[in-house]
């Protein structure tokens, strides 16, 4: 059977944060939205308790945030589509084709809003401990480690830098790293300095250890070969991240980490086509970057719009 044609005005892929707000903005100007999630909505924050940082919500579950900004999306008639996932896209014709397993949407405008993920440790232990000592955002949960012992895996930029910030709140930091360290030499410099911190090197972690929480990790000293046991607090695991964008990456174009690029107006190369949200080459990733981004890209994708049906593709 042939699939359904559906024309949108604006079809969001990715129901997380910037997807969610891109919806709310775009049904509230009155145009058709369509957001396509192929997991569950929310993205990252589904599953995050205590988040302390969210402008006007001193202390909100993610759960909470996402299912209030869903109801919020769709009060103004965004529809949300968990169970059709996307099998192709077509970004460069006009209108952009998002083709479903069940159908084939004609869009105005897509606003790319897939996210990524956080490379995870390769240790069974570590999702017992996520968010009980195990961390992936040094800006989400660095304040919960006030004086404490902490440690940092991983050696390019994102782990020197965020061991640099996370001095500001341990009074012992870990930087532990399973060879060279690949950040710029003046990170490095950084940390070196800084009297809080040690640096491990040739250093791989072997074990998580603790009860309800985190209490040591095992570190395997490969050039001695001698196993370690160190106490600390928490971890902020920093070994890279995996942007979404396998499904876009002959339509727009990448940077060397994955993300596609496009500038603080959420624009790609591609007339009509935005990007919001982690998923954007951009410095700082967070809740309320996400949401401004998903504000932007909308609002944008509306005056594109309203200029193409008055005869004028200004991009
Ligand atoms: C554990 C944790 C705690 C955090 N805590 C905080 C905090 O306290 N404060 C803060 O500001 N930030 C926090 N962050 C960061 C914050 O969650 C992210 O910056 C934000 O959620 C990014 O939103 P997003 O919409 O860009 O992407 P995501 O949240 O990654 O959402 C992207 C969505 O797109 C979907 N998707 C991917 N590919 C496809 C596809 N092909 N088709 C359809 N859908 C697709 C995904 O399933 C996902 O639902 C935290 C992150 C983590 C991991």
């Amino acid at each position: 059977m042939a699939k359904e044609r559906i024309k949108k005005d604006v079809v969001i892929i990715g129901a997380g944060m910037a997807g969610l707000t891109a919806a709310l903005y775009a049904g509230r100007m009155n145009l058709s939205v369509l957001v396509l999630e192929s997991a569950i909505v929310g993205g990252q924050i589904a599953n995050a308790t205590g988040i302390e940082n969210y402008p006007g919500l001193p202390n909100v579950s993610g759960k909470d945030l996402i299912a209030a900004l869903q109801s919020q999306a769709e009060n103004f008639g965004a529809v949300v589509d968990e169970f059709d996932e996307i099998q192709r896209v077509s970004l460069k014709e006009d209108p952009k084709i998002v083709e479903t397993e069940e159908h084939i949407y004609e869009a105005e405008t897509v606003i790319i809003a897939t996210g990524m993920e956080r490379r995870k440790l390769p240790l069974q232990e570590e999702a017992k401990y996520a968010g009980k000592g195990v961390h992936y955002c040094e800006l989400c949960d660095g304040h919960l480690y006030q004086g404490k012992t902490i440690a940092v895996m991983g050696g390019g930029n994102a782990a020197v830098d965020a061991a640099n910030f996370l001095t500001k709140y341990a009074d012992k930091l870990y930087l532990i790293h399973r060879s060279k360290l690949r950040a710029d030499e003046a990170s490095q410099q950084k940390l070196r300095e800084n009297p809080k911190a040690s640096i491990m090197l040739e250093t791989e972690i072997k074990a998580l250890k603790g009860s309800s929480k985190l209490e040591t990790v095992e570190i395997l000293d490969k050039s001695t070969g001698k196993t370690e046991t160190l106490a600390v607090d928490g971890i902020f695991v920093n070994i890279g991240v995996a942007p979404h964008t396998e499904l876009f990456k002959d339509e727009v174009e990448l940077a060397s980490d994955g993300r596609i690029i496009a500038g603080e107006d959420c624009k790609t190369k591609l007339p009509g086509v935005f990007v919001a949200g982690d998923v954007r080459e951009k410095e700082i990733r967070q809740l309320t970057t996400a949401a401004a981004d998903g504000t932007t890209a909308a609002i944008l994708a509306e005056k594109y719009i309203s200029n193409k049906k008055r005869g004028k593709i200004l991009w």
